[in-house]
């Protein structure tokens, strides 16, 4: 179904007040699995009102209205819809009740005739019952098309969309959603990767979006159940899997599932231990694995060594060596690795060294960084060109990059 959103009042054109109203109703609607496709704001004019539910009845299956049922002049909303559909205004019983019963407590003379407008619907509508305020609501299906009016004020609002809409909207069907991350590769390759996906989805959808490093997708489907999702999800989940190379980059479900937790926990799992020395994120990469609880089983400490002096004192690299390759060098970045390794008796040893500018180094351009692993089976070494990020970015890149071939490594042995 689609559906689409009017609020009415000047008062959010002139940016008096937030249009919060459409902010609920569009998360209202998605819980229930109707697509949103439009929102609108026109002003309190009947002239303007109309030419926007001529556009709306032309694209959309539910159009919802709020604002402009109260009792004065400038609300007029139910009138022009009623004038829209050619149907008359009449008065609900229950909504007449209310009113009656709001000014038996009050003056006689404080009830005027427009107070009776608050009473009224659509003909042939339902109405929707307004539990914190007077003016009743209504939804009412002419010619396919379903309208609703709803009260202007959030207080009348909400509990009148839980209470009364909700109920008669909802088709039983919810939306589900699965976030699946992936780590080595841009937004834009992986969206070309699945173009046709992208261009043809339906139900599920799919939607890329860029983090630090990183990219995630969000698949979503309406369904009647978690088992049907979880059905639909799971096949659509296998098609995308299957194109190469994402199985190997993908690497958690969820929202908020850390790359050093992923790494942590298989780490645990494969009862290894890991070390690290740093010099360009001087204690990034160990500080993203205490991060994550239960990091002491697999992480007993390790180095930063950010001067040419220490990672020569510290990891016990021959001084003359590490001057002749240069800091950010494989060789500094294997030496680092497997003096580490040795010290500590790890099972795996990572090293990080680079440039993170402003400024080169070594004649080495700004994001250039070696990382190495080492493991019983020898050491593997990365070469990155991080350029065009910021001196942060770049070190927190870097750990990321080195999560990721801790993870890779893992999951070949
Ligand atoms: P009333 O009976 O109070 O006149 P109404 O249904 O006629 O209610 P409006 O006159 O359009 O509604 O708005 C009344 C108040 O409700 C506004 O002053 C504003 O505080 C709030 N309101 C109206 N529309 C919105 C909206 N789209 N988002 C958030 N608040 C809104
Ligand atoms: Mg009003």
């Amino acid at each position: 179904m689609k559906a689409e959103l009017i609020a009415v009042g000047t008062e959010i054109l002139t940016g008096q007040i937030v249009n919060t109203n459409a902010q609920f109703l569009s998360e209202q609607m998605a819980q229930i699995g109707i697509d949103v496709y439009f929102q609108t704001v026109v002003g309190d004019n009947a002239e303007r009102l109309l030419s926007i539910l001529d556009i709306a009845k032309k694209r959309s299956d539910l159009i919802i209205l709020c604002g402009g049922l109260g009792p004065t002049e400038d609300d007029l909303t139910k009138q022009t819809l009623a004038q829209f559909l050619n149907r008359e205004l009449v008065t609900d019983l229950s909504a007449k009740q209310r009113l009656d019963e709001f000014f038996s407590h009050r003056p006689s003379s404080s009830r005027t005739p427009n107070n009776e407008r608050q009473a009224q619907i659509i003909e042939g509508s339902t109405a929707l019952q307004n539990r914190t305020g007077l003016a009743v609501g209504g939804l009412s299906t002419v010619d396919g098309t379903t309208y609703v009016v709803l009260p202007g004020p959030p207080g009348e609002l909400k509990p009148m969309v839980r209470e009364e809409l909700l109920p008669l909207l909802d088709s039983g069907k919810k939306l589900y959603s699965r976030v699946l991350r992936f780590f080595g590769m841009g937004e834009s390759q992986l969206v070309t990767l699945l173009d046709d996906l992208i261009q043809t989805q339906t139900d599920p959808t799919l939607a890329p979006y860029a983090k630090t490093g990183e990219v995630t997708l969000r698949l979503s489907t309406k369904a009647k159940s978690q088992r049907e999702a979880t059905l639909k999800l799971d096949q659509f989940e296998s098609k995308i899997l299957e194109r190469e190379p994402l199985s190997q980059l993908f690497y958690a479900y969820g929202d908020d599932t850390s790359l050093s937790e992923v790494v942590v926990n298989l780490l645990k799992a494969n009862n290894k231990t890991i070390t690290a020395a740093e010099s360009l994120t001087a204690g990034l990469f160990q500080a993203s694995l205490a991060d994550i609880s239960g990091a002491s089983q697999i992480f007993s400490g390790g180095f930063v060594t950010y001067s040419m002096e220490e990672k020569s004192k510290m990891l016990g690299i021959n001084i003359e060596d590490l001057a002749e390759h240069g800091v950010v060098s494989s060789f500094t970045a294997q030496a680092m690795a497997e003096g580490a390794r040795e010290k500590i008796g790890a099972d795996f040893a990572i090293s990080l060294t680079g440039v993170a500018g402003p400024e080169e180094l070594e004649g080495q351009a700004v994001g250039t960084v070696f990382i190495a692993l080492a493991s019983v089976n020898g050491t593997e070494i990365l070469q990155l060109s991080l350029g065009g990020r910021s001196r942060s970015t770049i070190r927190r890149v870097a750990v990321l990059h080195a999560l990721n071939l801790v993870r890779q490594t893992l999951l070949k042995s």
